[in-house]
């Protein structure tokens, strides 16, 4: 038996093979999320496309495939005087719970500008980055984090509160909420920081997030760091725990 296939003439005109060698490689289809073309308007359809191994919204009318990729979440671990700046959530998902200040990039900028724009809009605070810190990939739900360590501008204020957050704090790291924070990848992320800073050097860290189908964002026991690679940073980055906050630097 073939695959559901769909042979409109625009298809065709897009050279979009739509048959698979084997129908049971195909993968299980995937829940619509998108009715109508963002191009014409027309209802759009879900169509197994075989060249490219995936179920594709595709327009019946235009030809329009409108593609679905995973999205950055970026984010910083803001650094001060040994303590660290925690945001709690007063939206959902996870309302009531803590995390880093993370949020999902913006068209035309950075990773590194889209964390320190969402630190200033979670939690009201300036920052200078200091290094990228962690890359996880959590495909189950389609994410990719990247956090970068942060330190405070002067003159190190931050807001109490902010419009997604209910309470900024910084708190020492015996003190991380570890129970109470919100997020698989924030976990993995402080678990990894407080390791570096006991180890006395900082590492960049990768991995891939594994979670249990089903489980909520960051249930203990329901996810794992798989893959993971830790690149040891230069000297330049190495830790600066216990010394004084490091000027800030001059303005030409
Ligand atoms: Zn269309």
């Amino acid at each position: 038996m073939t695959a559901q296939i769909l042979h409109s003439s625009a298809l065709m005109r897009r050279a979009v093979s739509t048959e698979a060698d084997d129908p049971s490689l195909i993968p299980h289809k995937p829940k619509q999320t998108i009715s109508f073309c963002t191009q014409c308007g027309s209802r759009m359809d879900l169509h197994f496309v075989g060249s490219e191994h995936h179920w594709r919204h595709m327009c019946g009318s235009c030809g329009h495939i409108h593609y679905e990729n995973p999205r950055s979440v970026v984010g910083c671990i803001v650094e001060h005087h040994g303590q660290i700046l925690l945001c709690k959530r007063g939206i959902e998902p996870q309302q009531g719970l803590w995390t880093l200040p993370a949020g999902y990039m913006e068209l035309h900028e950075s990773s590194a500008e889209g964390a320190a724009r969402e630190t200033l809009e979670e939690a009201g605070a300036r920052v200078d980055i200091v290094a990228p810190f962690a890359h996880f990939d959590i495909p189950r739900i389609s994410q990719s984090y990247i956090f970068f360590r942060a330190k405070l501008r002067q003159p190190f204020t931050f807001a109490a509160v902010a419009p997604e957050s209910t309470d900024v704090r910084l708190f020492s790291l015996k003190d991380i909420p570890w129970r109470k924070l919100a997020f698989s990848a924030v976990t993995i992320a402080l678990k990894l920081y407080v390791e570096d800073l006991e180890r006395g050097d900082w590492r960049f860290h990768h991995g891939v997030v594994k979670k249990k189908e089903g489980a909520g964002p960051n249930e203990p026991g329901t996810f794992a760091l798989k893959g993971y690679i830790g690149l040891q940073l230069d000297k330049a980055h190495s830790p600066v725990t216990g010394s004084p906050e490091r000027e800030e630097e001059k303005a030409p």
